[in-house]
């Protein structure tokens, strides 16, 4: 596969791969711009079927995290990695220390965090080897990004709910939630505490019997989660799951989840504004996690940070109304909203320095 011309490249500042023989690491690290910080992403390992699948991956993540960042308000720029391998299976000492180490060769420009199928556990083996990981600090709630994700998602659904249905609470409203992984999990919590119905699928039994059993959410098979008729549908599992082929089935109003790259392809936000579903960007609602490490990070005040995650429903206001007004996709709207950001600040590239 070509790598500069493939459409998710997008002037990437820097694309490194890494491999290790003896433990067995085959994994790219993606730093697409670092014009407001170092680039911070998650570290994502998943048994990609074939190199040119993990390549684009991470591509379009660490676009997004550039995006993501900028929108947030945090000097962060945006970069991700990836791991080819079973999270399952392939998990060895050996394993992170050669990654650790890969990340530390690239001297803070990027710093990885946590993500789809690794763990805070996996963080703080990388942390004997580099500084530059995070989401593993001793906080009280151990370090781990994803309740503050679910609770951005959460902010991001009241928004789009007031905005589209003029709802003030969650009384009567049904949403349903595909993947009750970390952020899932949480969000069916949120949800269900703020009184509404939540539908959930999960392709582990285990997870969703967990999330039955605790939260009291309704079960729905994988295969029709994502055309139930509910008011919000959140995906949280993998991206993709928003193509020509399902959006034409979609019953919801509304999409918020958590998922990152949920749109297949981009002409997706045009197809779902086509059938006048109001798609919330992924990447502007699922920054809560970004801020929390950022908040880590940097040692700030942690009583600010769900006025800061709070902030993610204003600045999703703010795309939404853009949207109306230019009767364009909403996702359209927030990267550009997004540039113009990284276009108004000054550049501050320095490495960030490890609160751990
Ligand atoms: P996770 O791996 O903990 O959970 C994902 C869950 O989805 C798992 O329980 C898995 O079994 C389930 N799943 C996978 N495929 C499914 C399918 N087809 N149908 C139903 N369930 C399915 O991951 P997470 O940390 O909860 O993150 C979820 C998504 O949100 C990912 O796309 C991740 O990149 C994104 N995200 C996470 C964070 C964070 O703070 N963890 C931040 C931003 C974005």
């Amino acid at each position: 596969m070509s790598v500069f011309s493939a459409p998710s490249f997008d002037s990437h500042e820097q694309v490194v791969f890494g491999a290790d023989r003896s433990s067995g690491l085959r994994a790219i690290i993606a730093v697409h711009d670092t014009r407001l910080g170092a680039a911070v992403g998650g570290c994502r390992m998943y048994p990609y079927a074939t190199e040119s699948e993990a390549i684009d991956d991470v591509l379009r993540l660490s676009r997004g995290m550039t995006y993501k960042s900028a929108l947030a308000g945090l000097p962060l720029g945006g970069g991700k990695s990836v791991i080819i391998g079973d999270p399952a299976r392939d998990k060895t000492g050996e394993l992170w220390r050669a990654m650790a180490k890969f990340i530390d060769s690239l001297g803070g420009r990027y710093v990885a965090a946590e993500d789809s199928g690794t763990s805070v556990g996996d963080l703080q083996a990388m942390s004997h080897y580099t500084d530059h990981v995070s989401g593993f600090a001793a906080t009280e709630h151990g370090g781990d990004p994803s309740p503050s994700t679910a609770r951005g998602v959460f902010v991001a659904i009241r928004t789009a709910l007031a905005h589209r249905l003029g709802a003030s609470d969650f009384h009567g409203v049904r949403v349903a939630i595909q993947g009750l992984g970390h952020v899932g999990f949480s969000l069916a919590g949120l949800l269900k505490n703020a009184g509404a119905e939540v539908l959930a699928s999960d392709i582990s039994a285990a997870h969703l019997a967990r999330a039955v059993a605790e939260l009291g959410v309704t079960p729905v098979a994988s295969e029709s989660i994502l055309y139930e008729d509910v008011d919000v549908l959140a995906p949280c599992a993998l991206g993709g799951a928003l193509n020509a082929a399902s959006i034409a089935s979609l019953r919801a109003g509304i999409i918020a989840g958590a998922a990152n790259n949920q749109l297949r392809e981009a002409a997706d936000g045009g197809r779902l504004a086509d059938r006048g579903i109001l798609y919330c960007p992924d990447f502007l609602i699922n920054a809560g996690g970004i801020i929390d490490v950022h908040y880590q990070r940097s040692g700030l005040d942690r009583a600010d940070l769900n006025a800061h995650i709070e902030s993610i429903g204003d600045r999703l206001a703010e795309v939404l109304q853009r949207a109306d007004r230019c009767h364009r996709p909403t996702g359209e709207i927030a990267e550009e909203l997004a540039e113009e950001l990284l276009d108004a600040r000054a550049p501050v590239h320095e490495p960030l320095r490890s609160v751990a």
